[in-house]
């Protein structure tokens, strides 16, 4: 069984078989092995035969053997002699009469064992020529047998061949060997009338008439089980259709004299009972009637005649193997089909022929004399394509079909295996991720980037060894299971070797592509309490926590990184709810003229006062409300709620353009519908569009700049006014500065907190130089001190922003200090009327 096992093993390496059609032929072999014992064990023998009946029938085979001729003792002969049994003396009239028109040789197959006078003696006189074969039975032993009295070369035995089913479909030639050679009285028959009767010879594998060879029929000869006691000399009977092996005649019209002369002269004759009430009469493939015993004499002369005579050949059948390779054929074929059609209608039509290409070929090496059991090729079609079904089936609910590799399915039930096995010093499950590969896929299309997923796929598998294993758990998402990890750090290796080898240029179709990966890393102890899916997650939080990390960088699992994961889901379930909470509230900071110190306008700053976290600041949650995509139903509050505040602000102290708001934009917030949504808000408010100005971070518009630039477009046409937010962080060109169309350059924090340096000094002063060249006026933020203010003051810079003027308000406190401002304006303005 291991010898088997390890063959199978090498035939597989040497054909270089996939696991998948390792297991197929596998399979395949396996019900090759248990149809063939099924087939020698005579299980399927009986549909066999049937099978052999029915291409019998189709065949047709309609020619006259004019050679025989059949005298027939009928039911009306029966009547007319008025004898249920003929005497001695009607035979021995018969055979007088017969002897007349000088046949070939006559068959005399009657029993003649009692006798039956009158007339004994003329029939044993009748007996004595040479021409007249008798029968006798091969396991009587009456001595009142007068065939007996005939020498044994002019005696024949009468034993038929049943099947199990009660048919004859074989022809018993010949028993014994040797001296006593028994001969049945067809061949008899048939080698008087060939001449041959001294040239019989019985081998063990043959029985040789005259030059002609009838070789032996095996036990399993095409589709029969036999026992091997089953001796004798057979032969598969070769039968012509009913009733044309031989010209009939009844007893009487022998009599009578009423016949052609040459249906006699030179002829086979054989006599026999063809009356039913005589009940000799047997079952054969011609199963419609069944046929008098006379009759499948003549069946079987015609046949050893038409052998020596016309070179009609003998069923064949083929050696066993190749029987077995033949089975072995349509297997693999069914398997090959199965797994090959994928529509179950082309399948089952495919199926369908291939049965029907069975049949036909069996049917075909019937006509030719073979006999190929096809019952067996069908059995194993049938059940392959079954059985291979199945697996298949299974067999795509565990595994990728574009990658060949496992799924995550698999992936799970193989850790849990592992797990199971106490054993193990430790496992490492490795998650691992393509960066963008949404982006990758939306530009290079479907199929390239599932071209690029199995490129990955080969070369991840070129960097595991053979015990690891690999499978694709998502999208564009993989993991690997190494067991028996000798030490953490190999994982650790494992990890950095794959991503340097990803890390290398992929070349589609001459498209050179470049790709990042994050790894993450989760351990199994020995001994741990986890499940397979708890694993497979800490490797994914691990591998969110690699991403944060950087391009190409691997991190490792901790308790710590789950509690922080579990925090930020908290956080992100938490900030969903807040929206339709109504938790958030905006605060407006300051901006103000330095030339004049006036304010000419606020900031709307977002804020998220949670009643269980308290005031929660924009850093802490607007990133995640990005990548949850809250950010737009939050940012639309935030547009409807500014605009509205400015509305109550211009009513209350009548102002008309003196004071803008200034509100930030997402990235994500750009979309088609953001023009429309702004264009109503200001409408609703009766605001008038440069009253508002939107404030869109640098790196903002970078992801997909054609699209960003024409919706920035589209609202300048309104009127409404942009900034560039956080100017001098992002890496947007120059270029874009002029296509971006903003009216104003807001300079980043971090260049004014340190503007005493001298190398920020030059390059705030460098950024308020360009931006008024390109027209558009400059808002320093973050200014604490009144040193960065005279700063500014002096580089030119328009407005500021900071803390030295005001920390972002509560709407109520910005409202005082608008009070302040414009009251006494308008007061001081009227007195000076
Ligand atoms: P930002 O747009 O650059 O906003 C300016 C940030 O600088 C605000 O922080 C403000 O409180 C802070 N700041 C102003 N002056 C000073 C100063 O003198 N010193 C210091 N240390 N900080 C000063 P905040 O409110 O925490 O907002 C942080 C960021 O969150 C904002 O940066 C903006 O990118 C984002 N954000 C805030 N509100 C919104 C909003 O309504 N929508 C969107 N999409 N983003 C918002
Ligand atoms: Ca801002
Ligand atoms: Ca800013």
């Amino acid at each position: 069984m291991v010898k088997t096992k390890l063959l199978f093993d090498k035939c597989c390496k040497t054909f270089n078989l996939r696991s998948v059609s390792r297991s197929t032929a596998l399979i395949t072999s396996v019900i090759v092995l248990v149809i063939c014992s099924v087939t020698r064990l005579g299980k399927l023998e009986f549909l066999e035969l049937a099978l052999f009946d029915l291409m019998m029938r189709s065949r047709g085979e309609t020619e006259l053997d004019s050679r025989i001729t059949v005298v027939g003792i009928t039911e009306s002969d029966l009547q007319t002699w008025q004898q249920s049994t003929f005497s001695d003396l009607l035979l021995a009239q018969l055979l007088a009469r017969l002897q007349q028109y000088r046949p070939a040789v006559i068959g005399l197959d009657i029993y003649r064992d009692i006798p039956q006078p009158p007339g004994t003696t003329k029939l044993l006189q009748q007996l004595e020529a040479d021409n007249v074969i008798a029968i006798y039975n091969i396991d009587s032993d009456s001595s009142a047998d007068p065939a007996l009295k005939v020498p044994l070369e002019r005696r024949g035995f009468r034993n038929f061949l049943l099947d199990p089913d009660g048919k004859i479909r074989r022809s018993l030639m010949a028993f014994g060997q040797g001296e006593r050679p028994m001969y049945s009285l067809a061949l008899q028959v048939s080698a008087v009338y060939l001449n041959a009767l001294d040239r019989i010879k019985i081998e063990p594998g043959y029985l040789k008439l005259g030059s002609t060879i009838f070789p032996r029929l095996q036990p399993d000869s095409g589709g029969y089980q036999r026992s091997p006691s089953d001796s004798g000399v057979q032969t598969i009977l070769n039968y012509r259709s009913p009733e044309r092996a031989a010209r009939q005649l009844s007893f009487t019209r022998v009599l009578d004299g009423d016949f052609p002369l040459d249906w006699i002269k030179g002829k086979v004759i054989l006599i026999g009972y063809s009356a039913p009430s005589k009940k000799d009469i047997f079952s054969t493939p011609f199963n419609v009637e069944e046929m008098p015993g006379v009759m499948i004499q003549a069946q079987m002369v015609s046949q050893i005649l038409s052998t020596v005579l016309d070179r009609r050949p003998l069923f064949k059948s083929l050696p066993q193997w190749s029987e077995d390779l033949w089975v072995l054929l349509w297997s693999a074929t069914g398997a090959i089909l199965v797994w090959r059609i994928k529509h179950p209608l082309t399948l089952g039509f495919s199926l369908l022929a291939t049965l029907g290409t069975v049949f036909g070929a069996s049917f075909l090496s019937f006509l030719g004399a073979i006999w190929l059991p096809a019952i067996p090729a069908i059995a194993s079609l049938i059940v392959t394509a079954g059985v291979i079904s199945a697996y298949k089936t299974f067999y795509n609910s565990r595994i990728d079909e574009l990658t060949g590799l496992g799924n995550r399915q698999q992936a799970i039930e193989l850790l849990e295996q592992a797990i199971g096995k106490a054993k193990i010093p430790a496992i490492a499950v490795l998650s691992l991720d393509i960066a963008r590969f949404k982006t990758i896929e939306d530009s290079m299309g479907r199929s390239m980037s599932d071209k690029l997923l199995i490129l990955v796929s080969k070369r991840l598998q070129n960097c595991i060894r053979s015990q690891d294993k690999l499978a694709r758990t998502g999208v564009a998402e993989f993991s690997l299971a190494l067991f028996s990890l000798k030490d953490r750090a190999d994982a650790s290796q494992i990890a950095s070797r794959i991503q340097q080898e990803l890390a290398q240029v992929f070349n589609l179709k001459g498209q050179e592509i470049a790709i990042s990966t994050s790894v993450g890393i989760a351990f199994y102890r020995l001994g741990q309490n986890i499940t397979a899916e708890e694993l497979l997650r800490n490797s994914h939080i691990a591998r969110q926590r690699a991403r944060i990390l950087g391009k190409d960088r691997y991190a490792v699992f901790s308790t710590a990184m789950y509690s922080e994961t579990l925090a930020q889901w908290q956080l992100e379930n938490d900030l969903l709810q807040a929206i339709d909470h109504q938790e958030f509230q905006l605060y407006y900071q300051p901006i103000i003229d330095l030339r004049n110190d006036r304010l000419v306008g606020f900031e709307a700053l977002v804020r998220w006062i949670s009643p269980t976290r308290g005031l929660v600041t924009p850093g802490e949650f607007i990133s995640l409300a990005e990548s949850t995509g809250a950010i737009v139903p939050l940012g639309n509050w935030i547009l409807d709620e500014a605009c509205r505040q400015m509305k109550q602000w211009h009513q209350q102290f009548d102002l008309q353009r003196e004071l803008t708001i200034s509100i930030n934009l997402s990235s994500h917030q750009l979309d088609p519908d953001l023009v429309e949504r702004v264009a109503l808000i200001l409408a609703e408010n009766q605001l008038i569009a440069p009253c508002l100005k939107l404030e869109i971070t640098e790196s903002a518009t970078l992801e997909n700049v054609e699209e960003a630039i024409a919706l920035l477009q589209q609202l300048k046409a309104l009127g409404v006014k942009l900034s560039i937010d956080d100017f001098g962080t992002g890496y947007s060109s120059l270029s874009y500065l002029q296509q971006f169309c903003a009216d104003t350059i807001k300079i980043d924090r971090s260049f004014i907190c340190e503007i005493e340096s001298n190398k920020n000094r030059a390059i705030v002063d460098i950024i308020i130089t360009l931006a008024h060249k390109l027209d558009m006026d400059v808002i320093a933020e973050g200014i604490e001190t009144e040193s960065d203010r005279a700063i500014l003051q002096s580089l030119n810079c328009e407005y500021g922003q900071g803390y030295l003027f005001a920390k972002p308000l509560q709407s109520e406190n910005a409202t005082q200090l608008l009070a302040q401002q414009f009251t006494t304006n308008k007061l001081s303005s009227s007195s000076s009327h």
